[in-house]
């Protein structure tokens, strides 16, 4: 270094992106901040506010002064809530040493990335795919390889999943219920995945953010629950979706024994635990029942089905997911198969903003997101200004 000079950031951010989906906020806080109205579909909230109950638990524990350190993995109390859940709910075997607190679910991903990928692994996913997934295996060096789940569900997940591993394979991704498609693999289908990470002595990452937000159908499957899998998975669960806790910051991972220790050091030196009085709004959440969910979940069907049924009418070929906050629609013919430039029209002609498909992916492209957390009213007139926009689009040929 000569005197003066600066050194660059680490190499390791030539290949980490930064998420696409920030851009689109972006140029939707500079129309509003112009005046202009939005009708917004580009977000991915809980439409709910938290539950008071947890609000109240966590005002307790400020006047019980319990804002010191806590361990870094999590108050006991959480902790031993957190197996309980996870037992009862999802049927995975823990002990109290199983969980760890996170900073929400994105903390928990990224923490059980940096566990287990050395630079240049592999990490097999489904694609399309929540889109930081890709940059956090990168962080570490690691190499995402796409599984197109079209293919996967057509041909088999077993099948399919053999043709994309290589000798350097390590982990697989597994994100059901899916963003940004809805999808729920089945029963047969978390069997099928499970063989095969067994039969190539891989690990797993489950992401369950969308656990509680499954609509109709067969309900949530964790891969850890099923015989022998709790050893080589580690389970990301977050408060987010289900208490609408996204700004809070608080989710948990569950752990097999042979990768506690990395873990832990991982949550230790990058957060040294999450703060003491949401965790006892964490316990608060955990010993609710399930009227808040089940509310919700009532609020989350309704905008699904107005959403659908308005994008239908203004020409959308839009599949009903079964769970998840999301439609992923074709995009018309009129607009073109090039999802951003679609996005955009859409965003400059009918105030509408949503995010673009190839976003999550190549196999995401001739598709937008559409959020269908928002205010019935949001659906009501972007709904509205969409079927004008065809309206105008279809006089205009
Ligand atoms: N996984 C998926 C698939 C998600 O969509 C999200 C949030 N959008 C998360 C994990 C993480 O959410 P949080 O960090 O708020 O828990």
């Amino acid at each position: 270094m000569t005197r003066g000079s600066f050194p660059p950031p680490s190499r390791r951010f030539e290949s980490v992106g930064f998420s696409e989906i920030v851009k689109v906020r972006n140029r939707v806080m500079e129309l509003l901040e112009a005046g202009e109205n939005v009708w917004r579909f580009e977000g991915g909230e809980p439409y709910m506010p938290t539950p008071q109950p947890i609000k109240d638990a966590m005002t307790r524990a400020l006047q019980r002064n319990q804002t010191r350190y806590a361990p870094s993995s999590g108050i006991p109390e959480l902790r031993t809530a957190i197996v309980a859940k996870v037992a009862r709910r999802n049927g995975i075997p823990a002990d109290k040493e199983s969980p760890i607190v996170t900073n929400g679910g994105m903390h928990g991903l990224f923490a059980a990335f940096a566990t287990l990928v050395d630079p240049g692994d592999e990490v097999l996913l489904f694609s399309p795919y929540w889109t930081p997934i890709v940059d956090v295996i990168a962080y570490d060096g690691g190499i995402p390889v796409r599984v197109p789940t079209a293919e996967a569900r057509r041909e088999g997940l077993y099948r399919t999943l053999e043709r994309y591993a290589t000798p350097r394979t390590r982990v697989l991704y597994w994100n059901s219920p899916t963003n940004p498609t809805g999808d729920v693999f089945s029963r047969p289908e978390v069997e099928e995945m499970s063989r095969f990470v067994f039969e190539h002595g891989l690990a797993v990452v489950s992401d369950e953010a969308y656990e509680d937000l499954i609509y109709e159908g067969e309900g949530h499957v964790s891969p850890a629950s099923l015989p022998g899998m709790e050893d080589r998975t580690i389970s990301v669960f977050t408060f987010s979706k289900t208490y609408s806790m996204t700004g809070w910051r608080a989710g948990y991972v569950i752990v097999p024994e042979r990768y506690r220790q990395a873990m832990r050091t991982v949550v230790l030196y990058s957060i040294n635990g999450v703060s003491t009085p949401t965790q006892w709004a964490a316990v608060e959440a955990l010993s609710l029942s399930n009227e808040f969910p089940q509310t919700a979940r009532e609020g989350y069907r309704r905008r699904r089905d107005r959403l659908v049924a308005g994008l239908r009418a203004a020409g959308f070929e839009v599949e009903s997911p079964r769970a998840a906050l999301y439609l992923f629609p074709k995009i018309p013919a009129s607009l073109g198969g090039d999802s951003r430039r679609a996005a955009r029209t859409l965003l400059d002609s009918a105030r509408v903003a949503t995010v673009p498909g190839l976003v999550f992916g190549p196999e995401g492209e001739g598709h937008l997101r559409f959020s269908f957390s928002v205010d019935e009213e949001m659906i009501a007139g972007g709904v509205e200004a969409l079927a004008a926009f065809s309206g105008r689009e279809l006089q205009a040929r």
